[in-house]
């Protein structure tokens, strides 16, 4: 059956290749992102700051009027603004914050209600190993990310009874334009990985479609970590 997948931040890095592993299964993939890019082969690429409710809304209904019921959100979009805490600002405090964690919510409860009335969905957030293996400099990354997991929780028991899943990702460390320009830190990282390399993007869009998939209708609540086994036992 073809899905209607919604991926947030699909203009590169994993949500590219989140909306590429979809887009070659045969499925609907409407991709948002702030420059509003998305791969070729997506339904419809809209631009969206996840950080504002409005924006998010807005763009939902204009997908779901596009192309029905939403089946699969990845929440995907996200961003860094690391620091030492005692000199992190409010608005760098704020801006890690509202893009990943309220993002998350705010796309959420955009798409569940269409999910309710099909009685089917799959909600996959897109964390961290951050919260769970401690990170220095990245207090607001860590602290939203930790905070996706009590969301998607809460969700996941609001929902079950609907056959709706809640997931959460954990990347490790994965070669993106996130993780690019870090110099000797990327050498000092990969030496903490069991797996001995960085993960590609392609190692979490498979993981996504097996979320997604009918194969995980059983799987909810979960936080699962691909890191090549950097925070094993998370
Ligand atoms: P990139 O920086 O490569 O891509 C980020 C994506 O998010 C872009 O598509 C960007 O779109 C979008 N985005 C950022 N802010 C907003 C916003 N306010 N509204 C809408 N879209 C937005 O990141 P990655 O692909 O590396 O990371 C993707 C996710 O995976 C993030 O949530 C990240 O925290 C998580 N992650 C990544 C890891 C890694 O090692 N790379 C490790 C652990 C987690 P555009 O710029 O076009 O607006």
């Amino acid at each position: 059956m073809t899905q209607h997948v919604l991926v947030t931040g699909a203009s590169r890095g994993i949500g590219a290749a989140i909306a590429e592993y979809f887009i070659a299964q045969g499925d609907t993939v409407v991709g948002l992102s702030r420059s509003g890019v998305a791969p070729e082969g997506c339904a419809m690429s809209l631009a969206v700051d996840v950080s504002s409710s409005p924006s998010v809304s807005d763009a939902v209904k204009t997908a779901i009027a596009a192309h029905g019921p939403v089946n699969v959100l990845v929440a995907n979009a996200g961003i860094t603004h690391d620091g030492l805490a005692m000199r992190m600002s409010d608005e760098q405090w704020r801006e890690v914050l509202a893009t990943n964690l309220d993002g998350a919510f705010y796309c959420a409860r955009a798409v569940l209600s269409s999910m309710i009335r099909n009685r089917a969905g799959s909600i996959i957030f897109m964390g961290s190993v951050s919260p769970f293996y401690g990170v220095p400099g990245q207090a607001n990354y860590a602290a939203a990310k930790a905070g996706m997991v009590g969301l998607a929780r809460s969700l996941a028991r609001e929902v079950a009874s609907r056959a709706i899943t809640v997931n959460v990702i954990a990347p490790g460390f994965i070669d993106t334009k996130m993780t690019t320009g870090l110099g000797s830190t990327t050498d000092q990282m990969t030496a903490l990985i069991p797996m001995g390399h960085l993960g590609t993007t392609a190692d979490i869009a498979g993981v996504v479609g097996f979320l997604a998939s009918n194969s995980a209708r059983y799987l909810t609540g979960q936080v699962i970590a691909v890191d090549g086994g950097l925070a094993m036992g998370l």
